[in-house]
């Protein structure tokens, strides 16, 4: 099966080939992140025009570098959610289209089971699995008894890991989106200031990071005003030592509850140097647990990701109705 994959709901304007869920045959991606950067973040309006500027074109290139013709195309993967509604709705609008123009079904994908399946361009996924999905504005721990079922275990309370990454960032003056700089800070630091672990109920697979973000915040306010330097590299890294231990613990904790075949990290966060060597590490003596990682340029946002999560639902007999809307909430359980 060829699947036309479109995703737009952030600021990344995607589309992509696959072929048979796996094989990736184009995967473009415009990035608006310079037309935000000034402004620290993500504006919602900027994006939405950003993605009617450039979806036409992207889907053409996707399709051209790809070297096939929409006949050819089985059916179009579209992200329904969640996302910024303005630009959700632009790619949901592009693919009921071209689904329209050239009779062919559509498939709804959610964001999230996007970026877990972004691991089956590595290797087939096996089940039972769980992902640690770390992103923007997701958190969780994700059990999938079987292809194309979630289980949402845990997730965070507050802030997202890749919102903490991105607030710490801001603390420090670093440019948007912080975490890759951060990251690339901790790797020349030393975990030297004592932040908090925050492990919640003992049994639980639900994460916060809004302590930490303050517990940052105050420690450079307070050093502030006893008029010390701080000492970024080893900020970023004691940093990225809680993130990454909690992380880590709780999906080690769940491994072994749930003993799942597979273990997939998930999300733009998954890109962090220091999680997957934590995530190699931790595993690697468990002969019965196989651990895949995405490889970087499908950590962040991407449409191959959508194309091969509507593979596996497209094959399962999923179908988007002709008036289908952007979601800007969707539930990965009930999609
Ligand atoms: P969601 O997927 O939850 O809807 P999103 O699509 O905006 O949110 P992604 O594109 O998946 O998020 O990931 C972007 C996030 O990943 C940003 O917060 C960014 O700072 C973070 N990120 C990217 N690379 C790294 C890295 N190397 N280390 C830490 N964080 C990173
Ligand atoms: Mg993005
Ligand atoms: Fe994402």
């Amino acid at each position: 099966v060829l699947i036309l994959g479109i995703e737009t709901s952030c600021d990344e304007t995607a589309a992509a080939v696959v072929k048979n869920g796996k094989e990736m045959l184009s995967n473009v991606v415009a990035s608006q992140i310079e037309s935000h950067k000034r402004f620290g973040g993500v504006v919602p309006e900027i994006a939405s025009r950003h993605h009617v500027e450039v979806m036409t074109l992207v889907v053409e290139e996707a399709l051209e570098k790809a070297n096939v013709t929409m006949e050819e195309i089985d059916a179009i993967a579209v992200t329904e959610g969640p996302g910024l509604v303005g630009a959700l709705l632009v790619g949901v609008n592009a693919a009921k289209a071209l689904a329209f123009a050239f009779q062919k079904p559509l498939v709804n994908v959610h964001h999230i089971a996007g970026h877990i399946y972004a691991n089956a361009f590595v290797k087939p996924l096996q089940f039972p699995l769980l992902s640690l999905v770390v992103s923007g504005g997701h958190t969780e721990l994700v059990y999938m008894p079987e292809d194309g079922v979630f289980e949402v275990i845990g997730e965070t309370r507050d802030d997202a890991a890749g919102e903490a990454y991105d607030k710490v960032a801001r603390i420090l003056s670093l440019p948007y989106p912080g975490g890759p700089h951060i990251d690339r800070m901790a790797a020349n630091g030393e975990d030297t200031y004592k932040l908090p672990r925050v492990w919640l109920e003992e049994d639980s697979y639900d994460f916060s990071f809004s302590g930490l973000k303050s517990a940052v915040i105050n420690l450079s306010h307070n050093m502030a005003q006893r008029g010390e330097e701080i000492q970024p590299e080893n900020l970023a890294a004691s940093f990225q030592a809680s993130v990454v231990e909690v992380l880590v613990g709780k999906t080690k904790r769940a491994v072994e509850e749930l003993g799942v075949k597979q273990l997939v990290l998930a999300g733009g966060v998954a890109a962090n140097r220091g999680l997957r060597q934590a995530i190699e590490d931790t595993f690697v003596d468990n002969e019965q647990l196989d651990v895949v990682i995405p490889p970087l340029s499908l950590c962040t946002d991407n449409a191959a990701m959508i194309a091969a999560a509507g593979t596996v639902l497209y094959q399962q007999g999923k179908r988007g109705k002709m008036d289908m809307n952007a979601h800007p909430n969707l539930d990965l359980e009930q999609f």
